[in-house]
């Protein structure tokens, strides 16, 4: 893959305080990740890891619903009404409301029953979608959270692989999509996305 060598922002020697963030050049876009509340995050769209419903939840459900006003749940209850509950792997977007995001993408992730029930590609799928759905729309920027290892259980580390290259290898087309930031949430999710982006850069330089 193309991808520019990965280059560390941050540096505890340095500042202590400063916030922490990978970045990296793939094709025409940036990846980063960086730890913080996808909630306070200005790209044009920002992804909901939802459940089926669409009726809010917990985790960043909840605090994207919290953040974004009544006008999310709104919309999310008009899609529901139209084509019914959301499949896993499958993505639909509405307004950002009161966010700085000016819109959601809702996607749903599987739920980890151990690995052997498509989670990989139903995760995969989630993020891809999600993607397809920004550049169908013309957006340029979207942040995504690190979607089921919360409450749906799957392990962060093998979690982060999938996620990483379900972007990776969406960002090799010719979209409109210009950066894609994963913002995570607590520090060991943070550490365990960067190794993983570590190791993905370094296979893709020896291939
Ligand atoms: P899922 O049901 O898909 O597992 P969760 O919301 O339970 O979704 O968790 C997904 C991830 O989102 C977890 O790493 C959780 O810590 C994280 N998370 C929770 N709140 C936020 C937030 N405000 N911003 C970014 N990530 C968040």
């Amino acid at each position: 893959m193309a991808m520019s060598a990965c280059e560390q922002v941050d540096s505890a020697i340095v500042n202590r305080n400063m916030p922490k963030s990978i970045k990296i050049t793939i094709s025409k876009a940036n990846l980063t990740i960086i730890q913080g509340d996808i909630t306070q995050q200005a790209t044009e769209a920002i992804v909901n890891a939802a459940n089926s419903s669409l009726m809010g939840g917990g985790g960043v459900d909840k605090a994207i619903h919290r953040a974004g006003g009544p006008a999310i749940l709104a919309e999310c209850k008009q899609i529901v009404t139209r084509q019914g509950p959301l499949p896993p792997g499958q993505a639909v977007i509405t307004t950002g409301g009161n966010l700085k995001a000016k819109f959601v993408i809702h996607t749903v992730g599987p739920v980890w029953h151990g690995g052997n029930r498509a989670e990989a590609e139903i995760l995969k799928s989630a993020y891809q979608q999600s993607l397809k759905l920004a550049a169908e729309n013309h957006l340029t920027s979207i942040s995504f959270p690190s979607i089921s290892t919360g409450a749906y259980g799957y392990p962060v580390d093998e979690a982060a692989i999938v996620a990483l290259r379900a972007v990776a290898s969406f960002l090799q087309k010719t979209t409109s999509i210009r950066e894609v930031v994963f913002v995570l949430f607590d520090s060991r999710t943070y550490d365990t996305y960067a190794a993983a982006l570590e190791n993905l850069t370094g296979e893709a330089e020896i291939g």
